[in-house]
């Protein structure tokens, strides 16, 4: 780090959360090196500031930190252990941060790996959606080590302002899935209140600004209703990563034993979704299984 407070990043991954993460960076004073496996991703950044990089080894090479933002726990593996990944070629400040949602397992495996060869890691997956990602108002939650934790505070500063050091390496990750449980199941509880308002006859807009004003009131409600209720399924945290998410959640009670029946129901209604087609639709299209389920598709 700058004694200005700003440093280098080299970031890998710039899909639908990513590239909002780099713009925000940049704005918040970083050097930001760029790569990712699709070339216009690169250049579209590179366009607006970042550093593009051809490899994954020359995008770490300078960097205080490397943080990946990339699909899932293979994808992470392959970027760590893969050839010229970052167990063989680790940024200069010996960092790594993996801001995606993945198996809280594998993370371990991860900090394991690296700290044998003296680089530390930190898992911090995010909140928020691509909105928060635009907005920079992310909430973090972080696991790893306190003093790897501080060298990696300052940087998500840009990104978010809600930022929590909740434990050990996986951490991150395990209150990660809790977050995610939690708005699954929230996301069928407004689908359901949406199918049984619409079957009522009431006004849908109305009830939703009704239940938003008491204790039904949810994030859910509030950014995912309108899409809802006007039938667009359109753009937003693809189902598809939903059903990712759904299933790092499932493994990680069934190996801890943990019965989640409610995320076993709102899962099948997800596989449903996806086996309709809506694997790229926002998570908003559950309420297509509704749809269907009242013969109003
Ligand atoms: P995305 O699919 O839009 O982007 C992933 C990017 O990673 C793509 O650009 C892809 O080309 C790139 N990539 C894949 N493999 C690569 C490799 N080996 N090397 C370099 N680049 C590679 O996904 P996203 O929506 O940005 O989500 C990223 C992560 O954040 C996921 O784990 C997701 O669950 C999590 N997340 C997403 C949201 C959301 O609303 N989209 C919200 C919170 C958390």
């Amino acid at each position: 780090m700058a004694e200005n407070g700003t440093g280098s990043v080299s970031f890998i991954g710039l899909g639908t959360m990513g590239r909002e993460m780099v713009r925000n960076l940049l704005k918040a004073g970083h050097a930001v090196t760029v790569f990712d496996i699709v070339e216009e991703a690169v250049a579209a950044l590179a366009a607006e500031g970042a550093i593009a990089a051809t490899s994954l080894a020359e995008a770490v090479a300078d960097a205080d930190l490397a943080i990946t933002m990339l699909p899932d726990t293979p994808q992470v593996e392959d970027v760590i252990y893969g050839e010229g990944g970052l167990l063989a070629s680790p940024p200069r400040g010996r960092l790594v941060v993996d801001m995606s949602t993945i198996a809280p397992a594998a993370v371990r495996r991860m900090h394991a790996d690296l700290k044998a060869k003296s680089i530390d890691f930190i898992d911090a997956p995010v909140s928020g959606g691509p909105i928060g990602a635009k907005n920079a108002t992310l909430t973090i939650m972080a696991g790893g080590e306190a003093p790897a934790f501080a060298r990696a505070e300052p940087f998500f500063r840009g990104m978010g302002p809600t930022i929590t050091h909740v434990g050990a390496p996986g951490a991150g990750q395990a209150v990660k899935l809790c977050n995610q449980l939690t708005c699954g199941i929230n996301i069928q509880a407004v689908c359901e209140a949406i199918a049984l308002g619409r079957a009522s006859g009431v006004d849908l807009e109305q009830m939703r600004s009704v239940l938003l004003g008491g204790s039904a009131a949810s994030w859910m409600l509030d950014k995912l209703g309108p899409a809802m209720i006007a039938g667009d399924a359109g753009a937003g945290f693809r189902i598809d990563l939903m059903l990712k998410d759904l299933r790092l959640v499932q493994e990680q009670a069934q190996a801890l034993s943990v019965p989640l029946p409610g995320t076993a129901l709102v899962t099948s209604q997800y596989i449903e979704a996806r086996a309709h087609g809506e694997g790229s639709n926002g998570n908003q299209a559950l309420f297509r299984v509704y749809d269907r389920m009242t013969n109003r598709a």
